[in-house]
């Protein structure tokens, strides 16, 4: 068998394509196949079928393709545009490639499988193309995937944003509850990334108006995005965020009283914590303290009780459990914890919502660490852009349909 046979067979070429010739080049580390049609081959025209259509003229091309071992492979082709006898010159594509990607689609599939799994500087420096490339390549497998994507059934969602790029950016994500997918990531964290995905939504088959549940942050831009475009959406806060609110009451409380109290430097994490969590050492401060007479000590209580909260059995003794909180709270005498009961008591439907909705952003919490943790390998992402299509292949689950 000769090596043309061999490579024809491997590349599975099918008329009328045949590997005309193959040079290797062993200090350049680089094998080039030619591939070539024979005079008087047919084509198919690529707007109306017919089958016999002769070459108009061509264009020498050339691919990137898998690597042979450790040598990279090129194939070149002349490309033709033929002549229909109805539509006239037309381009036409070769089976082993997109028309405009300079690399063949199984190495476009290498990469889209690599990019999944590192970052894609990495995967350049790897594959010893430049990311600029890679990038053109994703963009196009996440934006078809993305066109294909259903959203008929969507009702429940979280919204939460995340920083982009070194924290003065924003973009805000969209999650599929019952699918655990990423439907949507914008630009910003205003109230009109609420009216972007609503369009987002209809254009993928979803209907606004089916949107039942909603879960997000106390953030007033979302709760207006909700109000003008999902308009029968429940909303329920996340109960990490209500928490927080009180939390960061008592580390206000702690730094004011700490001016006083040196007795209480050092102990920042202890009332940050929950007391099944401290470490042996952190306890043992905590029993060294007076804490009836600390400041710190009573809103750290209350902010236990808070979270007592979650565990009542149902919406209706949730709602009492509350009602003595909030009077508790704004009795305390504690500015910070004051003015976070205030805060629960203007949020109050929606925090109690969560017994009935039962949803949390712990979900959309875990998307947003892979996306971190994503960005930080990758030192930053030069584009918005980026980020989204990082954001969609990690997180939306995808129907890539890559080449096998
Ligand atoms: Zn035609």
């Amino acid at each position: 068998m000769r090596d043309t046979s061999l490579l024809q067979l491997a590349l599975a070429l099918t008329p009328p394509w045949t590997v005309s010739r193959a040079d290797f080049d062993a200090e350049a580390h680089r094998l080039d196949i030619q591939i070539d049609f024979a005079p008087g081959s047919r084509f198919t025209c690529p707007a109306c079928g017919a089958a016999d259509c002769p070459a108009y003229d061509t264009a020498r091309k050339t691919w990137r393709h898998l690597n042979f071992f450790q040598h990279q492979a090129y194939l070149t082709a002349r490309v033709p545009r033929i002549r229909c006898e109805t539509c006239g010159i037309k381009s036409t594509s070769v089976p082993w490639s997109r028309p405009d990607s300079g690399f063949t689609l199984l190495f476009e599939a290498l990469v889209m499988t690599m990019v999944s799994a590192m970052p894609v500087a990495a995967v350049a420096r790897i594959v010893g193309e430049h990311d600029t490339r890679l990038w053109r390549v994703i963009h196009h497998y996440v934006d078809q995937a993305r066109a294909r994507m259903d959203a008929a059934e969507v009702t429940d969602v979280a919204i939460d944003e995340t920083a982009a790029r070194r924290g003065h950016d924003y973009i805000t994500l969209f999650v599929d509850i019952d699918q655990a997918r990423v439907l949507f990531a914008t630009e910003g964290k205003d109230a009109d990334t609420v009216a972007a995905f609503a369009d987002d939504l209809a254009a993928h088959g979803g209907d606004p108006e089916a949107i039942e549940e909603v879960c997000i942050d106390m953030s007033p831009a979302f709760i207006k995005g909700i109000t003008e475009n999902l308009p029968n959406a429940a909303v329920t806060f996340d109960k990490f965020h209500a928490v927080k609110i009180i939390n960061d009451a008592v580390d206000q409380v702690r730094r004011a009283e700490q001016k006083r109290q040196s007795l209480l430097r050092g102990t920042r994490y202890i009332w940050l914590r929950n007391p099944a969590n401290l470490s042996e050492r952190q306890r043992a401060k905590l029993d060294s303290l007076p804490t009836r007479h600390l400041r710190t000590a009573r809103a750290y209580q209350i902010r236990l009780a808070f979270q007592d909260l979650y565990d009542q059995p149902s919406a209706a003794t949730a709602a009492g459990f509350l009602k003595k909180w909030h009077f508790w709270a704004t009795h305390s005498r504690l500015e910070p914890v004051i003015d976070a009961a205030h805060t629960v008591k203007r949020h109050w439907d929606g925090i109690l919502r969560w017994f009935d909705s039962k949803i949390a952003n712990g979900l959309i919490e875990g998307i947003n660490s892979l996306v971190q943790a994503a960005k930080s390998k990758a030192r930053g992402y030069r584009s918005i852009r980026n980020l989204k299509a990082i954001v969609y292949l990690l997180a939306g689950k995808l129907d890539l349909r890559l080449p096998a």
